[in-house]
């Protein structure tokens, strides 16, 4: 599958298209036309009333949520068509939010953004190849995200100083803030200007005087600091805090009027550098007493619930075959009353054919007037994600790759639904039953067991 290809997987541009605006012309046959990769939809109706309405009157009319053919048509280049196809629509409208589409939950961070220009074809981010290594060394380092970010920013000339804003026709004072002698660039502004200089040199690196101001490459810079700190401080690193706390000082100046003395910025960094220290000495306790989810047996489940308990497992082999669904409904004695089982259309991956086998059950059970119903299945991440949810309706969403799922669940589950983690052992009659659904092509099947 090309990158191509992937980036509209993700795009799961999932609403139906909104049929009021008018179509825009068709595109050139050789154009690529991509919906920007940020975009994702999520589901949060504040109204229950309406949300309510709307859940009724959509689950009468299912055939609703299909891709509007003529519109794709219009809007979409022919060859992207089929992949967004295979993305299956939402049952509820929703509006259109933007996502980062490279973490999985949805949010955006440092790390996955650098890893997004710097992967294989983007190398000419990077200036040169003492750069890149001195970057690598850098990215190792065990210092705070927002420090390495703006060591990132330095080291591909990405700081907004003046001689860089200069360069985009701004109109901006070029001088250096600190001494007015030169021209403000990140060169000189961090390591060149005699109140940087000062800074270095005093602080406990022992810069040697002069030793700055001998280098006029960055990279040879940052070689002879790595070298230093090294020399200092065995394997913790002050000079990136040394660096940030120039960086803070310059903004204060420029922005608040308010010059911070040498001593100032050197102790901050300092006390920044010790509580950064000290805070990785601390084991993690949240994760010393979480660890990881535990799964609960379903004869727990049925010791302990009074409801409904509906099992429910898919069986996934590859992105291009077709995936099963299966799910069996106990009685609160016990006793099985319901199944059901489908083959269903490739699905991108076993998470999302897990998805759907839940969104699917869910949906049926609900028609068919259940609704108190305890759903397990033993995908970690599936079940915990909406454990956590049922807890905290209003937390940060779930894994992005299932989002439109999570979304649908939660608006299909009612309050009297809950959610329950299993082990693989205790869900075997409905990964049976979605093993040879699969196998066997089945078509959608309910029965009923007397
Ligand atoms: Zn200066």
């Amino acid at each position: 599958m090309t990158e191509r290809q992937m980036t509209i997987i993700k795009t799961r541009c999932v609403n139906r298209l909104e049929p009021s605006s008018p179509p825009p012309p068709p595109p050139p046959p050789q154009q690529d036309i991509l919906i920007p990769p940020i975009l994702l939809v999520s589901l949060r109706s504040d109204d229950e009333f309406i949300r309510e309405r709307r859940i009724k009157e959509e689950m009468n009319e299912p055939n609703l949520n299909e891709w509007d053919d003529t519109k794709l048509h219009d809007r979409v280049h022919p060859e992207d068509i089929p992949i967004i196809k295979n993305t299956r629509l939402r049952l509820f409208k929703a509006p259109d939010v933007p996502t980062w589409i490279f973490t999985k939950d949805g949010q955006y961070s440092v790390k996955s953004g650098y890893h997004q220009l710097t992967k294989p074809g983007t190398e000419h981010f990077l200036p040169n190849h003492t750069m890149t290594t001195l970057w690598k060394q850098l990215w190792k380092l065990n210092i705070p995200p927002k420090i390495k970010h703006f060591w990132w920013r330095v080291m591909h000339n990405a700081l907004p100083v003046a001689n860089n804003l200069a360069r985009r026709r701004l109109k901006v004072i070029p001088d250096c803030i600190f001494c007015g002698d030169a021209q403000e660039s990140i060169l000189h502004l961090l390591f060149q200007c005699r109140f940087a200089k000062e800074v270095w040199e005093l602080s406990p690196l022992h810069i040697e005087p002069g030793q700055l101001e001998s280098r006029d490459l960055l990279d040879d810079i940052m070689q002879y600091l790595f070298k230093s700190s090294n020399q200092a401080m065995s394997k913790e690193y002050l000079f990136p805090f040394i660096g940030w706390r120039l960086w803070k000082a310059r903004n204060e100046l420029f922005f608040n009027n308010k010059r911070w003395a040498i001593p100032e910025i050197i102790h901050n960094a300092m006390m920044d550098f010790k509580l950064w220290t000290d805070s990785q000495a601390i084991p993690n306790i949240s994760l010393l007493k979480h660890g990881k989810p535990k799964a609960t047996t379903l004869q727990e489940i049925m010791h302990h619930t009074s409801s409904f308990v509906c099992c429910v497992d898919a069986s996934w082999l590859d992105s291009q075959s077709r995936a099963g669904i299966g799910w069996i409904l106990y009685s609160p004695q016990g006793r099985c009353v319901l199944r059901g089982f489908s083959s269903v259309a490739p699905v991108t991956t076993a998470l999302e054919a897990e998805a759907l086998a839940l969104k699917e059950a869910l949906f049926h059970l609900r028609r068919l007037n259940y609704v108190d119903v305890t759903f397990c299945g033993d995908s970690m991440l599936l079940y915990c994600d909406l454990e956590k949810i049922k807890k905290m309706p209003h937390s940060v969403p779930g894994c992005l790759e299932i989002q439109s799922y999570l979304d649908d669940i939660t608006a299909l589950s009612l309050n009297s639904f809950d959610f329950k983690f299993i082990c693989r052992n205790d869900n075997s009659v409905a990964d049976l039953l979605a093993k040879s659904a699969r196998s066997q092509n089945l078509p959608f099947t309910i029965s009923w067991e007397y």
